[in-house]
């Protein structure tokens, strides 16, 4: 697969070589972080340096930063172990938010979202005025199918004034655009290592010291009783050096974005009535999700890959799935139109190279199967 082209970083990205070189070393570290002598006290130090890196990278203080085995785990610490029955999530959430909300005994309440995805913050607002049954709100920061970004803030601020407590997925951000615990506001925060170039199996929920989380599985203590396991600790080194990476190159994600609306601009030439899925929003620079007139997603992901390009149809969990994704309902898509529609994720090691072939293979498949005036083009 050397020569294949890769656009499908949201759904797991290359891992680092900064990333890869920490979890080589680590893994030649003998020593349980919990043990006292001196084996234990080197994996404790390689655990706390990537604690440090991870804190970084949001700007928060390390004694916040709980590890988990990724963003699927730590959403579901988020919602299922901060004690309150009543969820409120956006239709547009991760499925590990959404059906982490559904097995809540009070069950998930659903906060609209515009045509972009966007949370409306003011029907939030009326939804925690309606109730007052302790809650916790969950919003993520950008969405992985359309790469849209949502009003996290506002949306901290609405609900603390209710008395919720928030929790938010940036598995999709972090790396990507700057994030600042701060800023945001909220009381949650997942992360996850692979979408960064870290490994596989590691991530973390950043908690406000000031919220009660009960451990979803318990045995002997680590991460202060709130994750209990010995810890992944090369995953965990990984994670940390991929953090350090992500900080440093964010800049360099930040132009993705200029290529990404090219292309866009280029597919919209060929193709007048391809849609961008988000485009009317903020979105992550690396993202876009797209339709081709009149050619089925799994089809167009089939034939991009026999051309040797790599891109998803829906978000990777769902791929294969010929039915339109949960994210594009929420949106309230068309279904004929979101039928068409693929995602191409840009990475930190995406080229304009990569970009070009896409574009050819796109414009080519267009010619031969999609519908429209340009079709022929
Ligand atoms: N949240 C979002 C927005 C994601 O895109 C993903 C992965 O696809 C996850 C959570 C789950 O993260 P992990 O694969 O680390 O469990």
């Amino acid at each position: 697969m050397t020569d294949a082209v890769y656009l499908d970083h949201n759904a797991t990205t290359a891992v680092r070589p900064e990333a890869a070189a920490a979890v080589a070393l680590a893994l030649a570290e003998v020593g349980n972080p919990s043990s006292v002598h001196g084996f234990g006290r080197l994996a404790r130090r390689t655990l706390e340096e990537a604690r440090e890196s991870v804190a970084a990278l949001i700007g928060t203080d390390v004694a916040q930063v709980v590890f988990t085995s990724g963003g699927t785990e730590a959403g579901n610490l988020a919602i299922r172990g901060c004690g309150r029955s009543r969820v409120l999530v956006a239709g547009v959430e991760h499925d590990c938010v959404i059906k982490a909300a559904q097995a809540v005994d009070g069950g998930a309440v659903a906060i609209p979202v515009d045509g972009d995805g966007v949370v409306d913050v003011n029907a939030l607002a009326d939804l925690l005025a309606a109730d007052d049954t302790p809650a916790v709100v969950s919003v993520m920061l950008a969405n992985n199918e359309t790469g849209v970004i949502q009003p996290v803030a506002a949306v901290a601020e609405v609900a603390h004034r209710a008395g919720a407590l928030v929790h938010s997925d940036a598995v999709q951000a972090i790396g990507k655009i700057p994030v600042d615990w701060n800023d945001l506001g909220v009381d949650m925060l997942s992360l996850s290592a692979h979408k960064i170039g870290g490994p596989a199996g590691a991530g973390a929920l950043v908690i406000r010291d000031q919220v009660a989380l009960s451990p979803l599985i318990l045995g002997g203590g680590q991460e202060r009783g709130r994750r209990t396991g010995t810890e992944n600790h090369s995953g965990i080194a990984g994670f940390g050096a991929a953090a350090a990476a992500a900080m440093a190159g964010l800049d360099g994600f930040a132009a993705l974005g200029s290529r990404r609306d090219r292309l866009e601009d280029r597919i919209r030439k060929v193709a007048p009535a391809a849609r961008v899925y988000g485009g009317g929003a903020g979105r992550l620079p690396n993202t876009s999700c797209i339709t081709m007139p009149g050619v089925l997603s799994e089809t167009q992901v089939m034939d991009l890959d026999l051309a040797g390009i790599a891109v998803s149809a829906g978000s990777a969990c769902s791929s294969g799935k010929v039915s339109i994704s949960h994210v594009h309902a929420a949106m309230g898509a068309d279904v004929d139109e979101a039928s068409c529609a693929i995602r191409v994720s840009q990475g930190w090691n995406s080229t304009e190279e990569d970009i070009e072939t896409f574009f050819e293979a796109w414009k080519a498949l267009y010619g031969r199967l999609g519908s429209g005036d340009a079709a022929a083009a």
